[in-house]
């Protein structure tokens, strides 16, 4: 069957014979699969139209973020929806030998599973971390990082605010650090974890942020409050430091950069990510088999030539225009 894989204003495009397959689509095409790989932001379309394929969690937490999906199916013929690790309900999508990641993390993290990747013939892999300065830690390595940190801290009466994105990496840092109390939420924080609690994720229970500062609460230090990642200008976290002395330790995988300051905004910044490092992504690569790759997100270039010259896979970015025909 003919098939064609390519970037559009869109998005990525894959027709294969009539059928037209759309990745993570800016806006949803009413000609075409409309496949959302999860929930974040910049994969969920703005507009609606078509089918949209999607995991039954990435439609409720859609839901809960406003957009309201119609036309919503969690199966289509012999597509698969592979566990893609990343966050609740990420997938990665399974079609015709192509493979696509949407976001991916091939590493165990607290409740969520690290990645199987499929064999396949096309790869379209994300290399938000493509670079091989990005090699982050393992997690027993962070948690007792952490601990110690949190315990020094704690030692001296110090709030400690943990911060990581509001969807995933929040509810991974609630499940590593929540045996540390008392244990408050940013309310935005409280909203997503009860969604993930409403999945069966077994995430420790805890007041928000604007009510334990009614009741008082927060004037009892020392105490742990899980956030957004926010940056220290934003006036919540500098009327978290000077009514009560917190300090601030950040989650991301960017904190492992030299060149990459907004890895370190906070206070402590650990190497902690929902995205695979550079050698997940190269061992991805090799355990999908794929005879072409196509990069997206992030070091594109980069990764692409990594992969031609290190490993002499036919690789490529997916840029507009770059129209690829193959059979
Ligand atoms: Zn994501
Ligand atoms: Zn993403």
């Amino acid at each position: 069957m003919p098939r064609k894989v390519r970037m559009t204003k869109n998005g990525i495009l894959c027709e294969v014979g009539d059928l037209r397959v759309c990745l993570d689509p800016k806006t949803a095409d009413a000609s075409s699969i409309n496949f959302v790989s999860h929930a974040h932001s910049d994969h969920l379309p703005s507009k609606n139209g078509g089918t949209i394929l999607a995991s039954i969690e990435t439609n409720e937490i859609a839901n809960l973020r406003g957009f309201k999906m119609e036309n919503h199916i969690e199966l289509f013929e012999d597509f698969s929806l592979i566990d893609s690790g990343h966050i609740l309900g990420a997938k990665g999508l399974l079609f015709d030998d192509i493979f696509y990641t949407g976001d991916i993390c091939t590493r165990d993290r607290g409740f969520l599973q690290g990645a199987k990747v499929p064999k396949c013939k096309t790869l379209i892999t994300e290399c938000t971390f493509g670079l091989p300065e990005f090699i982050f830690p393992k997690m027993d390595v962070i948690q007792k990082q952490v601990n110690e940190l949190i315990s020094e801290l704690y030692g001296k009466g110090i709030p400690v605010i943990l911060m990581g994105y509001q969807l995933g990496k929040a509810q991974t840092i609630t499940q590593l650090f929540g045996h540390w109390g008392p244990l408050y939420f940013h309310d935005s924080v409280k909203q997503m974890n009860t969604l993930h609690q409403k999945f069966g994720v077994d995430l420790k229970e805890g007041i928000g942020h604007s009510e334990a500062q009614k009741m008082g609460l927060l004037d009892k230090k020392p105490w742990i409050m899980v956030a957004p990642m926010m940056s220290g200008k934003n006036k919540f976290v500098q009327d978290m430091k000077s009514k009560y002395g917190a300090v601030t330790i950040g989650f991301s995988g960017w904190a492992q950069s030299t060149k990459f300051s907004f890895g370190r905004r906070t206070d402590y910044s650990i190497p902690m990510s929902d995205h695979c490092d550079f050698d997940e992504l190269v061992n991805l690569v090799k355990e999908s088999g794929a005879e072409q790759v196509y990069t997206i997100h992030g070091f594109v270039e980069e990764f692409a030539e990594h992969l031609k010259k290190k490993l002499g896979i036919s690789a490529q970015p997916l840029i507009e225009n770059s129209l690829d025909d193959f059979t």
